[in-house]
């Protein structure tokens, strides 16, 4: 029986069918309206899900149950939002009950974060490990964490903050209100401004030839292969990572950590300073067997994840 996925992100909603092999029968995308309401997302995400169940060709009666992956704090236990850090509205919302009510289904409903380490545990890079531990590294950085084959997700349903782990003491500001996050310095907006710092002191860079201040993170990565001013960004990035995961690696000795995001796409430029900083800082006897890799799914991952918990995985 095929199961419903629906992912709410802060810039994209999608929506699809999938099986239980993990097979998409049909998925359909959408951009998300800045200033949509909840109720407005409500009906886009109906309308979507039509349109996934004629495009697959399965009646509303054979699906097993939908999962859903929403882009912010939610209390998992009562199913409820706790925010949405770039849609407003969304405090306090019973969501999982609202697209019950709506889909006449039942509903699991999850954090990105979480359901991303899922659905890479479930259907990707992760795939037959029983403790791994997802991180994506974006506008900010997130984490899951899979622990025995279960998401581990805390007292409050607020495990997974690996991005507010405290990396430079008294650093850059971060969204959090507090300095030297791991997000701070490692985020995509933070590896942007190291680079911007670095282009101004007037160092020859390939980056030279773009608008400093239109100068994205993802701009950096696809010049580290290349540029040496580019590559000591994304390779001090990659330490600065590397250092709070060697945290992490000690205290639950995961299998495999998979990084997703669009940073991960920086290739040896990111994971080879990761990997050697996580080696350096972890115990030998947790990074003998650990695997570091990018996640398999893409941006689809937490999509995934939200069929894993259709699924009732
Ligand atoms: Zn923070």
């Amino acid at each position: 029986m095929p199961v419903l996925a629906l992912d709410i992100g802060g810039t994209k909603l999608a929506v699809g069918l999938l099986t239980a092999g993990g097979e998409v029968l049909a998925s359909v995308m959408a951009p998300t309206e800045p200033a949509a309401t909840p109720a407005r997302v409500l009906v886009t995400l109906s309308a979507m899900s039509g349109t996934a169940v004629r495009e697959a060709r399965v009646r509303w009666a054979d699906l097993r149950g939908v999962g859903v992956s929403f882009g912010g704090p939610v209390d998992f236990l009562s199913g409820t939002t706790v925010t949405c850090h770039h849609l407003p509205g969304w405090e306090g919302v019973p969501l999982r009950d609202l697209v019950s009510q709506q889909t006449n289904l039942p509903v699991v409903m999850d954090n990105d974060a979480n359901a991303a380490a899922l659905g890479e545990t479930v259907f990707g890079a992760a795939r037959g490990c029983e403790h791994v531990l997802y991180v994506t590294v974006s506008t900010g950085i997130g984490a899951g964490l899979v622990l025995n084959g279960l998401v581990h997700r805390g007292a409050n349903s607020m495990a997974g903050e690996l991005g507010h782990t405290l990396i430079v003491p008294d650093g850059p500001a971060c969204s959090c209100g507090r300095r030297g996050c791991l997000e701070a310095v490692a985020a995509g907006p933070a590896i942007a401004r190291a680079a911007r710092e670095a282009l101004a002191t007037g160092e020859p860079s390939a980056l030279c030839s773009l608008d400093p201040d239109q100068l994205t993170a993802k701009d950096v990565a696809d010049a580290a292969p290349t540029d040496a001013l580019a590559a000591r960004v994304i390779a001090q990035a990659g330490e600065y990572l590397g250092l709070a995961l060697a945290a992490v690696v000690n205290l639950v000795n995961p299998q495999m950590v998979v990084i997703g995001g669009g940073v991960s796409q920086g290739g040896d430029c990111l994971f080879a300073p990761l990997r050697e900083t996580v080696a350096r800082h972890a115990v030998s006897e947790s990074t003998r067997d650990l695997r570091i890799v990018p996640a398999a799914l893409g941006a689809q991952s937490a999509l995934f994840g939200a069929a894993a918990l259709g699924l009732g995985r």
